[in-house]
């Protein structure tokens, strides 16, 4: 068997049959046909071609090859100056009026529609989103063109967009009721996203005025830069205030704010600067690239957002860098960091590759940072949530070790120290509005005898059981205290001294009656004297107060015991 080489002409014949075919293919772009008049035609096959030169005329345009794309391409930064071709036919015997929509209008710097018919240039438009005179195709953020398509008639239409940076487009043809329809309900998806964010953004800058904590500042600063360059880059701000055009291009320093606001709720949420200096220093230095970027961006955007998706790559190997350091050394917020900021940097991620133009075109991609950032939002107020929770906490805590510093722990009344302190604060509130406040001090009668008889565990129990007693006869604004050993203190505000003693006297009486059972046939029953005084109106002292009270107690004592009686300040 011989093997013979093909000859250079059949060579030639296959690469010219390869060349023409590559280019039929490259040139057909497959033509709509509109049989009715209800036309929505958004997934439709078209034809493009990236003026790398970015001044080709139209006349040179319209002979080039364009490649054959699905409607929705993404053609990254490289690509600026982009053509579009549209081959249309009307089947109808009647003539239809279009709209072609350009949704993502407002993120371009110029647009132009040229219409051919029968090879023949029938009208053209050119829009410039810095020249007022020329957006009357454009309605809120989507460009609108109207044309009509004449009975049988076939019309190529080619499309110029002009992008600041990056090169994404989708254009769709309606009818006017399904045009009317689509530039209704455009952006409500954006608007539900943005509304969270100011739910929580509201919610946070209120935490903050009530708690002073910074990281709900800094947390609240960071929603607004995301939420507002959400509005802005998915055109939600276009659609409301009709603004788009270079004008625009300045606010994108929110993509710059968005991530400082977050490295400094790191500092604040970590406690960084106190507790981990290494990650405290690696957080300061992306955070001073980052402010040098954004003070930078305000005299010349252009180049400061070129900067900004290497920078924004630092800031994600840092961020992540510190919340693993902090997942080691087991920080109970480190685990809901690294789920919300994974989250934000898996879905930008999705969205960088599209802008590049390396990722197809659907709503997750070209959505993806507004996407992270939503998702981020919310696994991080799960953060404020524990923050919270923590700090209530803490509080609780305070207040229980509070309770039992100022409490008796055999009869869970307030201490003598405790009294004090409460009392005082009372008669400070009296001295201002001039009510009468009296002080009854109750002394066990012959306890002695009770402890030397049945031992100290009865003494014990009986000092409990009278203790239950006065408060059972006590009202809830009254200080009720143990003194001392087998004494009791009440501060009765509101009471003058006669009404005073006669809640003396209830107690007293209750005391008479109860018993406490030593054994089973064995029980026992005590009595108490009180001594009551009444705070001096002209010069209001707690101390001497209780020295009065006392020294009617000493009477009560003198004069046989179980009974009350009155210290007279006439
Ligand atoms: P009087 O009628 O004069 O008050 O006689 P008294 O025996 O009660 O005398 P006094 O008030 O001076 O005595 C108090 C006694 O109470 C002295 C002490 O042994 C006893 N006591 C003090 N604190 C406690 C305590 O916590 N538990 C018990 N079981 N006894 C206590
Ligand atoms: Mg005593
Ligand atoms: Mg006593």
């Amino acid at each position: 068997m011989t093997y013979t080489s093909p000859s250079p002409l059949i060579l030639k014949l296959f690469f010219v049959c390869i060349y023409l075919f590559s280019g039929a293919c490259s040139a057909m772009v497959p033509v709509q046909v509109i049989a009715e008049n209800r036309v929505k035609l958004e997934q439709f096959q078209m034809g493009y071609f990236v003026d790398k030169s970015e001044q080709m005329p139209f006349e040179e345009v319209r002979q080039q090859a364009f490649q054959v794309s699905s409607n929705g391409v993404s053609l990254g930064t490289a690509s600026k100056t982009t053509w579009v071709k549209i081959e249309l036919e009307n089947a109808k015997s009647t003539p239809i009026k279009l709209y072609l929509h350009h949704p993502y209008a407002y993120h371009n710097s110029k647009i132009e529609l040229y219409e051919v018919v029968d090879g023949e240039l029938t009208r053209a438009r050119l829009l410039d989103m810095d020249d007022k005179t020329t957006q009357q195709w454009m309605y809120r953020g989507s460009a609108v063109f109207d044309f009509t398509l004449a009975a049988q008639q076939h019309k190529t239409l080619f499309v110029k967009s002009l992008a600041f940076s990056h090169q994404w487009f989708v254009l769709n043809l309606y009818d006017e009721d399904h045009s009317k329809r689509e530039l209704l309900g455009q952006y409500t998806d954006i608007a539900l996203l943005v509304g969270m964010i100011l739910a929580l953004i509201v919610y946070n800058l209120l935490l903050f005025l009530s708690s002073r904590l910074r990281e709900h500042f800094f947390y609240a600063c960071y929603l607004i830069s995301g939420g507002f360059w959400i509005a802005l880059s998915y055109g939600l701000l276009a659609d409301l205030f009709n603004v788009y055009g270079s004008v625009t291009l300045k606010w994108h320093l929110s993509l710059v704010s968005m991530p400082i606001f977050i490295l400094l709720f790191m500092v604040n949420i970590f406690e960084t600067k106190r507790k981990y200096p290494i990650e405290h220093g690696a957080l300061l230095s992306i955070l001073t690239l980052l402010i040098f970027e954004f003070v930078y961006g305000l005299f010349d955007i252009v180049t400061a957002l070129k900067y900004s998706s290497t920078l924004a790559a630092i800031m994600m190997v840092v961020s992540l860098s510190v919340t693993c350091s902090m997942l080691v050394r087991k920080h109970p917020i480190a685990r809901f960091f690294l789920f919300g900021h994974g989250l934000f940097i898996f879905f930008s991620t999705l969205a960088v590759f599209f802008y590049k133009g390396k990722a197809e075109f659907n709503y997750i991609n070209s959505h993806g940072v507004g996407i992270g950032i939503v998702l981020e939002a919310l696994v991080l107020s799960l953060i404020m949530a524990y923050r919270i929770r923590t700090l209530e906490k803490l509080k609780a805590t305070q207040a229980d070790l509070q309770l039992l510093a100022s409490t008796d722990p055999l009869t869970q009344l307030f201490n003598r120290r405790h009294f004090s302190l409460a009392a005082n604060l009372l008669l400070e509130q009296a001295k201002q509005t001039g009510q009468p406040v009296s002080i009854a001090m109750i002394d066990i009668d012959h306890f002695k005898q009770i402890n030397d008889t049945y031992g100290h565990a009865l003494g014990d129990k009986s000092i409990k059981r009278v203790a239950d007693v006065i408060r059972g006869q006590c009202r809830h604004e009254d200080i009720l205290a143990r003194y001392g050993g087998e004494e009791f203190v009440i501060l009765m505000p509101d009471t003058v001294l006669h009404e005073g003693y006669v809640v003396a006297e209830r107690i007293r009486q209750a005391l008479e009656k109860m018993t406490i059972q030593v054994d089973r046939d064995q029980s026992v029953s005590c009595t108490i004297s009180v001594g009551l005084a009444e705070v001096d109106a002209d010069a209001p002292d707690l101390q001497n107060t209780i020295d009065h009270a006392d020294q009617a107690l000493y009477s009560a004592k003198n004069n046989g015991r179980n009974q009350s009686q009155l210290y007279s300040l006439a």
